[in-house]
């Protein structure tokens, strides 16, 4: 291994630590999973990571557990962004912000998401598919997991604000990857080198498949399972986009380096209603009955999130200053004082758009007259400033259960399914008689209107007995959430998780296309091994974190 890192320090002129707390530190992201790295590396220029991934090929043969992961902010939920080789933290060196028009953001993957959201806000644009976690992660981890936020009920999830690329592939050259008309293409595929052979390989794929990966996509509002090999050739169109392959591949086909999103004007104005259900089983009518307003976004989290979001709104302080802090804990005392005890089941958040306060006043007056007959307590939050507490719960509502459940570790497992609104009265009840049927004591939260559930177990993580529910649990869930032609992902990808069920979900002769995909572009398993189509369950259970912290 010495000379390994003396030859690697001969061509990477980045940051390299090998330092045992460092590489503990990376050996977890927000999953279930662990795995330690051998080493951490910072890379300064593209120049940088296109001779690692000459050197990673040409060492492959003499190391063949050398490999490549990418790196953000490591908030990934399915295992996407840890590895047992060499990790590239993203965020030390590429985090600059290029620029930014009322139509385009210009950036390198490993800016944080919270640095960007004051200069779209001054500008009045947004990025529709920004997730949750949008204080903590890079748009390097969005782009890589497709992933959506409260937005994506309109605007659908990262594939469709990614405009062009540079990807570094597997012959450590960097290419730019965007939209292209078919006599682009065709002169690409002329092309005597890497990039014509891939360009060649991948559109026949798609093209020979055409019919039957359109019928493979997931029948839902967003899903980032899977290769989005159905959205690159629009036939119709004449485009072929291979950022949409690219995009919500979780670096398992080339590292993402510089990025261009489109940004969209930001409504001038919002109002959120608040509506509380007492009983879950009310849900799925309730939602239903939502959705035909057309609401701009449509979140909603439980009351054991509630609970600890009025408990710890404290956490809040920093971010929120502490005037702005005081205020919203004031206000948030008020709306909680109102239930004299008896928090509600399932808090919802619907929100309406608008060109003027009073268009929105008439759209939320019809919502509540139409969900009058389900005799709900409801409230308005007029303005952003009236309903940012409880965004600030909803978008929290992992980290609270990680930082504050000490005991339980909050589990990712099953936390990403979707379906289409319309089967909900039938999926819910389903879905849960499968949790109770393993007892587990599931938390959930998450983008209603999309169908989207987080469901987050709170499990002893480390302990064989709760380890033992977790493929029964796979097991139940799969053909259920075929049934109603759903994802088990809409937006947190497959990783190591929901990889060994993408031939389950998609069936072998799709997942042969998608192993056939990770091979054309990454035919000696540079890129983020033990991910998507080279999960294996057995593996992943093997490195199942041991502490509950
Ligand atoms: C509290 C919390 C809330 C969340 N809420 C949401 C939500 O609402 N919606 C949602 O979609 N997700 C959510 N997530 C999951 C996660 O935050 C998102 O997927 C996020 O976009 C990941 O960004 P990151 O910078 O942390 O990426 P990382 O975790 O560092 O990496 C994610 C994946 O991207 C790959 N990657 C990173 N950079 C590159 C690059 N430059 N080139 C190639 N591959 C790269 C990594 O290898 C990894 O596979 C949440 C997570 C947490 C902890």
């Amino acid at each position: 291994m010495e000379k390994l890192y003396r030859d690697l320090k001969v061509v990477f002129k980045g940051d390299i630590t090998t330092d045992s707390h460092d590489r503990q530190s990376y050996s977890h992201d927000a999953s279930i999973y662990q795995m330690r790295p051998d080493a951490i590396l910072y890379p300064k220029t593209s120049l940088d990571i296109q001779n690692l991934v000459r050197f990673a090929s040409k060492h492959k043969h003499i190391y063949p557990g050398l490999s490549l992961t990418a790196r953000g902010a490591g908030t990934d939920m399915s295992g996407g962004a840890i590895n047992s080789s060499f990790i590239l933290d993203m965020t030390r060196y590429f985090g600059n912000v290029h620029s930014l028009s009322e139509t385009q953001l210009h950036v390198q993957p490993g800016a944080y998401m919270r640095d960007i959201d004051p200069m779209l806000h001054e500008k009045g644009v947004m990025l529709g598919s920004v997730p949750a976690s949008r204080d903590l992660c890079t748009v390097g981890g969005m782009v890589a997991n497709n992933s959506g936020g409260e937005q994506s009920l309109r605007y659908g999830n990262t594939e469709n604000f990614v405009q062009s690329l540079k990807v570094i592939f597997a012959d450590g050259n960097e290419y730019t990857v965007e939209p292209l008309t078919k006599r682009q293409l065709d002169a690409k595929m002329r092309q005597n080198n890497f990039e014509g052979n891939l360009y060649r390989r991948i559109f026949t794929l798609i093209d020979e498949n055409y019919e039957l990966l359109h019928t493979a996509r997931p029948k839902t509002n967003k899903n980032s399972m899977g290769y989005g090999l159905w959205s690159v050739w629009n036939k119709e169109e004449g485009i072929f986009d291979l950022t949409k392959l690219i995009t919500g591949s979780q670096g398992t086909l080339g590292i993402v380096t510089d990025i261009t999103f489109k940004v969209i004007p930001k409504a001038k104005h919002t109002g959120l209603m608040m509506v509380y259900l007492p009983d879950v089983k009310q849900l799925a009518t309730v939602i239903q009955t939502v959705m035909r307003h057309k609401p701009s976004t449509f979140e909603g989290f439980d009351d054991i999130t509630f609970e600890l979001g009025i408990k710890y709104f404290k956490i809040f302080q920093k971010q929120l200053g502490t005037k702005e802090w005081l205020k919203q804990q004031l206000s948030l005392t008020t709306s909680v004082a109102k239930f004299k005890g008896h928090l509600p089941n399932i808090v919802l958040m619907v929100e309406f758009e608008g060109n003027t306060p009073v268009e929105i006043q008439t759209k939320i007056a019809e919502l509540q007259y139409d969900l009058r007959r389900f005799k709900l307590r409801m409230e308005v939050a007029g303005d952003e400033q009236a309903s940012a507490k409880f965004w600030k719960i909803r978008r929290a509502s992992f980290t609270l259960l990680r930082q504050r459940v000490h005991d339980k570790y909050a589990s990712p497992f099953i936390d990403d399914l979707a379906v289409q609104p319309q089967y909900l009265p039938e999926f819910l009840p389903e879905l849960r008689k499968i949790i109770r049927k393993y007892d587990l004591p599931a938390t959930i939260a998450g983008h209603f209107g999309d169908g989207n559930f987080h469901i987050i177990p709170l499990m002893n993580i480390k302990s064989s007995i709760d380890q033992a529910k977790l493929e029964p649990t796979m097991r139940d869930i799969v053909p259920l959430v075929l049934k109603y032609h759903g994802t088990l992902a809409g937006e947190h990808n497959d990783g190591m998780v929901r990889g060994p069920w993408l031939p389950a979900v998609f069936g072998d002769e799709v997942y042969q296309l998608f192993r056939q995909t990770k091979e054309i572009f990454d035919p000696l398993y540079i890129f983020n091994p033990h991910k998507k189509t080279d999960a294996s369950w057995d593996f992943s259970m093997k490195h199942i974190r041991t502490s509950n912290r």
